[in-house]
This record gives structure tokens, sequence and C-alpha cells, in this order.
């Protein structure tokens, strides 16, 4: 009696603490946690009863003792039932995730049968043999359906015999076996009631091993990270695939109307229509960008890529291009640099010049009169340069309460005033982010109603006693004389041969298209010698990527070739060198760049 008194104080005991930890906890309300609150309740309500069983015998009433032995009973095998429709969850899991709408029949006619069972133990005699000890045929029914339960479990364990290894196999496990060796145990030493004991051990290690709300909670925040990034690798695929599709009638668009505009017969009506078609075709590609960028970002895929450059030259274009986007508005541009910064820096020229030009933008399209001031100055120390870069404008102001939530990505402000005013609420989300990218800060100051100044410090690096070429200090060489010069453009797209080869004779050039890899292979077999080739990369049946590979096959094959491409997702250009092209154009094709092209692959 007494060493069963302690296994029970014992289990009681670590089953309380377990139910207090268990329950104060947040839960997932799933199968295997619900099944896991019940076996808790039921086996704490076990050990109370067998406690009650001592309590009984003492007080000699026969009829209580029959009452509580039978409940004791009910309890047993209620609990191995609970167990058993955990054994079947945890089994079938991987199966089939609609499980339980599957065995909808089958949890239902186990659950009539675990009432007609506690029923029948309840009918059938019992007798008290020695101390807690019970006999008679309510016990044999009970051992009975014990058995079914057990046996039941260990074809569940058959059926999974390869993924036993999996912890959350390991209850079930351990239940089998222990409930055999206790079985043993029992017909010893019938006096040693170890079951209570044995159920306290299990919720002990099914808590520890998958029962656990913390655990638990991390394998659902893992699975649903997963999902989230399988999500996000979606919506980054389908940014891509949507950054190509509009990239490709953007292209027609901007290059016809490049096209109409130089055309010296035009009407000054006509000239101001087609300005302003190129201006809302840059306006589409700087959200498209701006969409992309952002996605970009946020599937960590942005990197920074720093390269030796002058500081002089990005301000220098950063004044130009504000001074187009303040156009007729009486807004005075002052500007200030420093003049000690060093002619040369180290970092990412490309997205530094993004964020100012970020800034300027929104001083301009946020100012209606007044001023705008770009001023750079620097503190420098060793070989680091710290750029501390403030715009400042005499525009609307943003009110202090919206402050916080400025750099959150599609936030505009003032909506009914800002109506005409383009934006899509991601140019100071994506700034802020680059900022930090470059472990740089970016802080804001306002008076609604009187203007702004946003303040950038950035570090980069000194290098000195370095020279730099001329593209990158900014001198765009003017395209000599390459006239008469061959080049082959392929293309799917019969409205981006046509733009690209109005934009090729206008330097005089001898231009050549097809509309496959396979034609252009075959132009080559006939002989035909080209000075460039302009490669489309997403054609169908064979890609440029593959074409070129063909090509190159040919030892006799040495004509540069430039992946002409509307795919302007991040890393492309890197992609596409690493496949063998000489260089990279994107679409819409940009005429500065089109003349660093043709200027360094014609001019040698
Ligand atoms: P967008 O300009 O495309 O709307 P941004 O992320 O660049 O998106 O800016 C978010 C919002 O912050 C803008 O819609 C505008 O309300 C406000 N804002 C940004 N810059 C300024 C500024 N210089 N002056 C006043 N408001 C500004």
């Amino acid at each position: 009696m007494n060493s069963t008194l302690y296994f029970s104080i014992s289990s009681l005991i670590y089953t309380i603490v377990i139910a207090i930890i268990f329950f104060r906890k947040e839960k997932i309300n799933n199968t295997e946690n619900r099944i896991f609150q019940k076996s808790i309740v039921i086996s704490i309500v076990s050990v109370v009863i067998e406690l009650l069983i001592i309590l009984a015998i003492k007080l000699e009433n026969e009829l209580l003792l029959h009452i509580i032995l039978k409940s004791f009973n009910v309890c047993i095998f209620s609990w191995i039932a609970l167990f058993g429709t955990y054994a079947f969850v945890v089994s079938h899991k991987e199966s089939s995730v609609d499980y339980r709408k599957k065995y909808k029949i089958l949890y239902l006619v186990y659950r009539i049968l675990w009432i007609i069972v506690a029923i029948v133990i309840c009918c059938l005699p019992i007798y008290l043999y020695q101390d807690l000890y019970s006999y008679g045929p309510s016990c044999e029914f009970l051992y009975m359906c014990c058995f079914a339960l057990m046996a039941m479990m260990i074809i569940f364990l058959l059926q999974n015999l390869r993924n036993l290894l999996n912890k959350r196999y390991y209850p079930v496990i351990l239940f089998v076996i222990l409930m055999v060796i206790i079985g043993i145990i029992q017909k010893c030493f019938p006096e040693v009631l170890l079951v209570n004991w044995l159920f306290g051990f299990i919720i002990l290690v099914m808590y520890f091993t998958i029962e656990n709300p913390d655990l638990k909670m991390i394998e659902q925040l893992n699975i649903a990270k997963g999902q989230a990034e399988k999500a996000n690798a979606a919506k980054t695929d389908f940014l891509s695939n949507m950054s190509h599709e509009i990239r490709t009638p953007l292209n027609a668009i901007v290059g016809f109307s490049q096209s109409l505009g130089d055309n010296e017969s035009l009407s000054d009506e006509a000239k101001e229509q087609v300005k302003d078609i190129l201006a809302a075709s840059d306006n589409l590609l700087e959200i498209v960008n701006g969409i992309l960028d952002i996605s970009k970002i946020e599937a960590n895929k942005l990197e920074i890529v720093n390269k030796e450059y002058s500081f002089k030259k990005i301000f220098n274009e950063l004044v130009i291009l504000t001074k187009s986007r303040i156009g007729e508005k009486p807004i005075e541009l002052r500007t200030s640099m420093d003049p000690t910064i060093p002619p040369v820096l180290y970092g990412d020229y490309v997205r530094l010049k993004q964020i100012i030009l970020n800034l300027l933008t929104n001083a301009a399209k946020y100012t209606k009169e007044g001023y705008i001031e770009l001023k750079v100055s620097s503190v420098q120390k060793d070989d680091i340069c710290r750029l501390i870069i403030s715009v400042e404008d005499t525009g609307i102001g943003i009110a202090k309460e919206k402050i916080d939530k400025l750099f959150t990505k599609f936030e505009r402000f003032d909506l009914e005033e800002n109506i005409t005013i383009e934006g899509t609420g991601l140019g100071l989300a994506i700034t802020k982010k680059l900022v930090e990218l470059m472990n740089g800060r970016i802080v804001v100051q306002s008076d609604y109603g009187f203007g702004s100044k946003f303040t950038v410090a950035i570090d980069q690096k000194i290098m000195a006693g370095v020279i730099l070429e001329d593209s990158k200090t900014g001198v765009i060489p003017q395209v000599g004389n390459i006239a008469g010069k061959k080049v082959l453009v392929v293309d799917d797209n019969a409205l981006n041969l046509k733009v690209a080869s109005m934009l090729l004779k206008k330097y005089s050039l001898e231009v050549d298209t097809v509309s496959s890899g396979f034609e252009c292979i075959e132009k080559w077999k006939q002989g035909n010698c080209y000075d460039l080739i302009l490669m489309d990369d997403m054609m169908p049946k064979m890609s440029g990527g593959e074409t070129l590979k063909q090509l190159k096959q040919d030892p006799a094959f040495q004509t540069p070739v430039v992946a002409l491409t509307a795919n302007a997702i991040s890393g492309m250009r890197e992609k596409y060198l690493s496949e063998g092209f000489d260089d990279y154009l994107a679409k819409p094709i940009d005429r500065t760049e089109l003349d660093r092209v043709l200027e360094h692959y014609l001019k040698k």
C-alpha cells in the first residue's frame, strides 16, 4: 500500500506541475493539444480516485468502495482510449491533412464503443483483493479492452516503421513498452499499482517531446515561415514576370515616342504630346522599378555592390535631374557640396544616387514654391568619409503624428490635397531600407505647412591615389564614327525588333533582325559576320542563353553578344555576364546605355 501511495502521490504532484505550466502558456488549438489537455485532466482525476479508494477502505463502506473502484477502472480505460486516439493522430498526420474529415465515421464508432465499454465496466461485478488491487469480471473486461487498444497502437507503430525515429512517436513507443513491463510487475506483485504513475510519466514525456507549447509554437512558426517564404518567392517570380511583361510594350512606347520626338516636321502641339507620353512612360517605369525594388529588399535579394566612383559626378547628375523634376514651378534649387570630399570614394553609388534622388523627387513633388536645398557636407577620419546629405524644402510639410508612418510602404498622406501628385508610397520605404543596408542613418524634421528636411548620413571608403576612367567620372562618351558596322538583333517580339532597328539606324548602322535563336545560329552558319549581336533572352523553344552557348561551341565565333532583355530584376546583369554575355541592356532601352554599349563594342 505504501509504495503504491508514494508512486501515486509523486505522479499527482508532477502531473499537477505540468498542468499548471501547460495551462498557463499560450497554446495552439490542434488535435494533439486537445488530447493532451484531456489526458492531464483524466490523469489527475484518476490519481485522486486512487487516493479515495484508500479512504473508502478506511470508512469500510462497501457501496462507496464499489463505485470508486469502478470509476477508477473507467478512468484507466478512458486514459488509454484517449491515448489511442493520440497514437492515431500522430501516426496519420503525414498521410492526410484532412484525416479528421476522412475518419469522421471511425471517430464516431470509436466514441460510441468507448461509452459502451465504460457502461459495461460499471455494470460488471468487481471485488477488492488486497490493498488497492481489485479483480473480477469488470477488471477482466478492462484488461481485454486495454489489450485491444495496445494492439491498435502497435499496428499504428508498425504502419509507420520508417518514421519511428521521429520524436512524436516516442510517447507511444514508451507507453507500449512500459505497459508491458507494468503488466508483468502487476502479475508478480498485485498490490503495487503503477498505472497512474505510468500515465503521469507519459504525460511528462509528451510534454518534453512534442506537446510543450513552446516547442509546438516553434514548430508551427517554422511551418508558417516556410509557407511565407514560399509565398514570397512566388510573389518575386510574379513580379519578375510582371516586370518583363510591362517592360516589353513600354519599350515600344518609349522607343517610338523618342523617335517621333526627334522628327523636326512635327507640330509644336504634337511635340508636347510626345513629351507627355515619354513623361508618363518614365513614371510607369519608375513604379515598376519601385515595386521590384521593395520586393527585392523584402526577399533579401538586394545586394549592395560597392565600386569606386566620383561623388562630384553623382552630385552634378542629381542637380540636372532635380531641375527637370522641378520643371516650371517657381522653386529655386540651392546646392552646396563640401569641396573637401575626396575625388574617389568606394561604395554603392547606384543606390546612393537612388536615395538622394528619392528625397529630391519628393521635395520637388510636395513643394509648390520657395526653394529646395541639397547640401552635402562630410566628416573624414582615417580612410572613411561620412557623407552628410540634407534635402530641405519649403513644401507642404508632414504632420507630427504621421512622421512615424513615413517610412512604411504604401503610406501616403493628405490624399485630398495631393490627389494630383503621383506616387505609390514606396519611395521612402525603399529609401530607408537602402540607407539601412548601407549602414547609414536617415532622420526627418518637418514643420507641417512650412517644409521638411531629410538628412542622411552614410559612410563611404576613401580611395586615395585612385584615378577613375572616363565612364566613372561621368563623362558619357560621345559615340564616335561607327557608321556601317553590322549589328544583328535577335528578338521573338516583332515590335521590339522594330524599335531596336529604328534606334540603331540612327547611328547609320547596318541592322539585321531575326526572330529566334535558331535563325541567329543559321545566320552564323551561312557565313554572316556581325560586329555586335543584341540578343533577347526570353524566347520560346530556345532562350538567348542557350543560343549563345551553341554559338560559342564554334571556336571561330568571337562576336560580342549583349543581352537585351526586359528581365530587370536584381542580379540580372551578373546572371547574364556569368552566362557568357558580354554586356546587358535593359528594356526599355536607355539611350545613354545604348551609346555606352555601341561605343564600347563597335569603336574597337
Ligand atoms: P510617394 O511620394 O510615392 O507617395 P513616398 O514613400 O516617397 O511615396 O512618401 C510617402 C508620403 O510622405 C508621401 O505620400 C507624402 O505624403 C509624404 N512626403 C514625403 N516626402 C515629403 C516631403 N518632402 N514633403 C511633404 N510630404 C512628404
